[in-house]
């Protein structure tokens, strides 16, 4: 939705709309996030130790040198345009490594400043800027933020540990920014961020999701949202309307107080059924899963009373690090997860790469259609030291609990059959030296989230020990909607009748099969659909944590044979604003 920002009466007092996709409200502090910035720690050096350091500097200098290379040589397979734009740009980014003002700045500073050489960095790509801004000329100007690309480079070659972004920032400080990639997202920590706001983003980005995951309020596609708000302005974002206000009068803040602390209350509530069953009015069992992106979500997804996770989305784990984790690394991250959980189920989904998530870690360049390209089990085939680490990883892994292994995005019996056989080879391999795995194989199963796949569900149901329907991908790919688009965000609609009838089909299959069918796309913590999926044949739904306890609520308050009637008669329909209706007014 994009409208321009509504000005009230108060001194820059601003009202936009956006996609809310966070629960809750959050008034708080604007602190602006310039993308690519990284966090460049800073302290002082001795006389001593000002060689080493710029030896250190030289070395990051060399590392950052490399990686130009390597991008100038996948430069190389892009189409003849791009290719030589970027080659233009790496050009200008090499010359800026050799000798160049920033270089001998930032020696200069180590020097005689006696500072360590992120902050030299830092100081110095912040002089360069002031100086090519004072210039009044679209093109110098252009030349600072590539200053500012190479300079966080640097810092990033410097830094060892992983990035932190989001550094000393204000209490209730709500991130406003252009973007956040589902990386960034992971970095916010909600202790101290209490929520964001960009410009750009789809209502079922994983930037979203991963926003409902961390219970941070956020509202995405606010177009004029950077130009509208400054550093330390008071901001309320409503997660739930999508609503951002910046520097609210009196009257409209008490107005969100009031609301805030009455979302809050009924969020205590819904609390109370945590140790309740999920069982509809006439004794119909639904169980209730979690969805995890981050280790962090463990405590809220223990409290909120769900029987396992129905998805842990491994690629955490991948992410803000220049190299893949290896087995041992992935193996401990899964293990604190499975243990915590003492014995309940964990199915562990295997890299998901590509898409909108992890593109880069792929090789650096950006595929034309990245949605449609070498994502997930077929990045994952392609690169079979990858895949069999993380299996090894998972096989270890099932000794401490429970753990089923979901493969994302297949649509053919043979992506599953090769995963299959890889883990079998990895169990045979890891008993061969005495590692401690079980002695059968975890259930492998199948997110159905590609149109194929659901119209091959009988197929894949042979080959399958479980299904899980992925409802955001299925929504995208049925109906052409990029999901991290916001320019088709008002046209993504996961109960079109196609995508309904995908997930029917693919329901009916499973059960036909007798194998357990489950859906853990964003439409599962939508209390207003519950009906229409246990209506289906559901049994098993996997969400954010924070959705659960409203799900739980509406079942509970469900007959199923009313369900049954409402699915019926949902799936007779065919236009798609009836459906919606019929889902608005369901008692
Ligand atoms: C989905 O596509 O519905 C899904 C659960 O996977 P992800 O959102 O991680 O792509
Ligand atoms: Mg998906």
């Amino acid at each position: 939705m994009k409208t321009r920002p509504d000005h009230s009466e108060a001194a820059g007092s601003a009202v936009l709309h956006g996609h809310g996709v966070g629960p809750g409200i959050v008034i708080g502090v604007a602190c602006l996030h310039e993308p690519g910035d990284v966090h460049a720690p800073e302290h002082r050096i001795p006389a001593s130790r000002v060689d080493a350091e710029k030896k250190r500097f030289a070395t990051a200098v060399a590392d950052a040198s490399t990686e130009l290379e390597t991008l100038r040589e996948k430069a190389g397979d892009l189409p003849a345009q791009a290719g030589e734009e970027l080659g233009f740009l790496l050009d200008a980014y090499g010359h800026m490594l050799k000798g160049s003002r920033l270089i001998r700045g930032v020696e200069t500073r180590i020097e005689h400043d006696r500072i360590n050489a992120e902050a030299a960095v830092r100081y110095e790509i912040s002089a360069l800027n002031d100086a090519f801004q004072a210039m009044d000329d679209p093109y110098l100007q252009q030349r600072a933020d590539d200053i500012r690309d190479i300079g966080n480079k640097l810092i990033r070659h410097l830094s060892a540990a992983p990035q932190k972004a989001f550094q000393n920032l204000p209490r209730n400080a709500v991130i406003v920014s252009h973007e956040l990639t589902p990386a960034d997202t992971a970095l916010l920590d909600p202790e101290t961020v209490a929520g964001f706001v960009t410009a750009c983003g789809g209502a079922e980005s994983h930037t979203a999701i991963m926003a409902r995951s961390l219970g941070l309020p956020a509202v995405l596609a606010v177009p004029d949202i950077m130009s509208s708000v400054q550093r330390g302005d008071t901001i309320i974002l409503d997660g739930v309307t999508g609503t951002v206000v910046i520097n609210p009068d009196q009257d409209t803040l008490a107005s969100y107080r009031i609301r805030r602390a009455e979302f809050l209350r009924s969020c205590r509530n819904l609390g109370r059924l945590r140790d309740l069953p999920a069982v509809t009015s006439d004794g119909t069992t639904i169980r209730l899963m979690a969805n995890i992106e981050l280790p962090g979500e463990i405590d809220t997804i223990l409290s909120s009373g769900a029987e396992g996770i129905g998805l842990f989305r491994s690629e955490f784990m991948y992410m803000n690090r220049p190299d893949w984790p290896n087995e041992d690394e992935q193996y401990r991250a899964l293990k604190t997860v499975v243990q915590r959980m003492e014995g309940k189920p964990v199915t562990i989904r295997i890299l998901d790469a590509g898409g909108d998530k992890l593109t880069t870690a792929l090789g650096g360049s950006m595929p034309a259609n990245p949605a449609l390209g070498l994502r997930a089990v077929r990045f994952l085939l392609s690169s079979p030291a990858v895949l069999e680490a993380q299996l090894a990883a998972i096989l270890r892994v099932a000794v401490h609990g429970p753990v089923r292994i979901l493969v994302p995005m297949v649509c053919t019996v043979s992506e599953i059959t090769a995963v299959r056989e890889c883990l079998s080879a990895v169990h045979i391999r890891l008993k061969k030296t005495r590692i401690p795995v079980p002695d059968t194989l975890p259930p492998l199963g199948v997110m159905i989230e590609v149109p194929g796949a659901a119209l091959a569900a009988d197929a894949l149901a042979t080959a399958s020990d479980f299904f899980a329907i992925g409802t955001n991908d299925l929504t995208q790919y049925t109906l052409a909607i990029d999901r991290t688009d916001q320019e088709v965000a008002h046209l993504y609609n996961p109960t079109h009748p196609a995508v309904l009838r995908l997930i029917h089909f693919t329901t009916g299959a499973a059960l036909r099969a007798g194998i357990p069918v489950s859906v853990c796309g964003e439409i599962a913590g939508d209390p207003r659909l519950a009906a229409l999926l246990v209506g289906i044949g559901i049994r098993e739904l996997s969400m954010a944590a924070g959705s659960l306890p409203r799900v739980k609520n509406r079942i509970r308050h469900l007959a199923y044979w009313a369900a049954e009637e409402h699915a019926r008669q949902v799936m007779s329909e065919h236009d798609p604003t009836r459906i919606e209706t019929m889902i608005e007014t369901f008692g």
